[in-house]
């Protein structure tokens, strides 16, 4: 895969755990050090969870900031906007953790090389022809690498969208932001402090974990010139423009690990696909900062397409599986787009305000992805109709009880490469529990009772598990290896069952 950003670690993750051979080329010499998308998601945490990696990102990042907002330099707020946010039975990561993105890919990239991989550094992809059986990547320096596919993670300028001639649709270039990250003094990092003045901008701090390393960002109005351009950042310009809007806080900057100047654009591809060719993260879409789910974004897309790649690459499933890639994911940058940038537009209005709240206006709706799915997928079929989760729908987790009595909750059972069956009150038993035998890496057939005894697998005691499902007697859910439902079914469709996991995982 071309590029080493969150995305394309992720997918390379995805794919390396499951024992395909992978390539990750980066052009950059070192890994990117700015904190740039520093906010993850509930449901970004989630796939670190199944990852392996989520006690890491965990400890590394602050959940429940407060923010404190100043106007004019008088504070005028100072709370969590999630402070109503708690982990449910369903949910266990109830918001979004900040942390920087160094350290999320640093993190990534750990994982990855546990897997006897590591990204190749200073090569970078030029070009690519393809046939219908591979495809030659070209390398700047005269190279080239084969592949069966090509994924371009390589980023908004993605040379592999270029060469693919997909177009990149959209506005931007306009308004723009002061990013670096800085040493603090003056300041204890226990919230993100925001001041806003309405007739000069805004800044920012935010801290990070553990380390005197704080996110800058700054909207300075006097300073654009007519192009929307900024001044070349400096730490000067930067304790300049802080000191300017937050009206002398006593705050000095120092140590700048990133200095940068970042133009807000909104494009998107209108597809994210061609032939052996796929395109993911910021090289399919580029949007508003507001809502922090650009990184989230590009993290999902390849969670979404690393099981598909496999299981085509594995002889399993039928190459079509990998037009579900673009079916289930482009409509959702597609929403991005639209609630990043009615986000900035709130935020916009919101820090202009006398009674400024800060960033907190620029919540979006769902900022924690957990309820995006995929109900439209060709993959997503209801065959009952009674149940609490429709396919397409994540799958909800829920703490329960192994046989021994020792705690395990479901997304224990997801956590891992394969499709999940569960079978409420026993389920159809013994054809499924066939399947799952005849495909043991791939398919996890899981009897959920609510007490212990012969055949249970999972022991429901407090009824979660039922009641997040809306599972009744002898209830079927298939859960795909990415945590959605993909299926519903009575007990008595055991074929259908049968069918659909047959598709995808049985062609070998
Ligand atoms: C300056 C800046 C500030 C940002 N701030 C925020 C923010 O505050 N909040 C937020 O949510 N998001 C923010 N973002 C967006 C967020 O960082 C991105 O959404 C995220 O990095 C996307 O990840 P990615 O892996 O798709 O692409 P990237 O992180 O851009 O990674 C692409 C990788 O591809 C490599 N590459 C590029 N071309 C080639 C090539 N031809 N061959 C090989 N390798 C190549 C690059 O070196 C890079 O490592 C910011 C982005 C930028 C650029």
């Amino acid at each position: 895969m071309a590029g080493a950003g969150p995305t394309g670690l992720t997918l390379a993750l995805e794919l390396a755990r499951r024992g395909v051979e992978v390539r990750i080329l980066d052009k950059s010499p070192e890994p990117f050090a700015g904190s740039r998308g520093k906010g993850l998601t509930a449901r970004s945490q989630e796939v670190m969870d199944d990852l392996g990696i989520v006690d890491e990102v965990v400890e590394a990042g602050f959940r429940h900031l407060p923010n404190r907002v100043a106007v004019r330099g008088r504070v005028v707020g100072d709370s969590d906007p999630h402070a109503d946010l708690n982990p449910t039975p369903d949910r266990p990561y109830e918001s979004g953790l900040m942390i920087p993105q160094w350290r999320t890919e640093q993190i990534l990239r750990e994982r990855l090389s546990e897997f006897g991989i590591d990204v190749e550094r200073g090569v970078e992809v030029v070009g690519f022809e393809q046939t219908t059986d591979k495809v030659t990547v070209r390398l700047a320096g005269g190279g080239t690498v084969m592949a069966r596919y090509l994924v371009g993670c390589d980023g908004g300028r993605s040379t592999v969208r270029k060469a693919l001639g997909v177009s990149f649709e959209g506005t931007g270039g306009i308004e723009g932001m002061l990013l670096g990250d800085v040493s603090v003094d003056g300041l204890t990092p226990d919230r993100w402090y925001q001041w806003s003045h309405p007739e000069k901008g805004f800044v920012a701090l935010c801290p990070f974990r553990g380390i005197n390393s704080w996110q800058f960002q700054g909207v300075p109005f006097a300073d654009f010139d007519e192009e929307g351009n900024l001044p070349e950042p400096s730490l000067e310009y930067f304790q300049r423009v802080l000191d300017d809007i937050a009206c002398d806080p006593g705050v000095r900057l120092s140590a700048p690990t990133w200095l940068s100047t970042w133009h807000v654009n909104v494009r998107m591809v209108d597809r994210f696909r061609d032939g052996r060719v796929f395109l993911a993260g910021d090289a399919a879409h580029v949007h508003p900062p507001a809502g922090g789910l650009g990184m989230n974004t590009g993290i999902q897309d390849a969670y979404n397409l690393g099981w598909k790649l496999a299981l085509v690459l594995a002889g399993s499933a039928d190459p079509s599986l990998l037009d579900t890639y673009q079916e289930e994911r482009l409509p959702l940058a597609r929403w991005t787009l639209g609630v990043s940038s009615a986000g900035l537009q709130k935020v916009t209005d919101n820090l202009g305000r006398e009674d400024s709240s800060g960033f907190a206006g620029a919540a979006t709706e769902d900022g924690q992805q957990l309820g995006l799915g995929y109900p439209w997928s060709s993959l997503s079929r209801d065959g009952d109709v009674t149940t609490g989760v429709r396919a397409g729908d994540r799958a909800p987790d829920a703490p329960c009880l192994s046989p021994d009595g020792s705690p395990l909750r479901l997304f224990d059972v997801f956590r891992g490469t394969h499709f999940t069956v569960l079978g409420f009150d026993g389920g159809p038993r013994h054809a499924l529990q066939t399947l799952a035998e005849d495909a043991p890496d791939d398919v996890k057939y899981v009897v959920v009772g609510d007490s212990r005894g012969p055949g249970v697998d999972v022991v429901d005691d407090r009824g979660f598990a039922r009641s997040a499902y809306g599972a009744h007697g002898g209830t079927l859910v298939v859960v795909r290896p990415d945590g959605y439902v993909a299926l519903t079914a009575p007990a008595t469709a055991t074929d259908d069952v049968i069918d659909y996991l047959g598709c995808l995982v049985g062609r070998s």
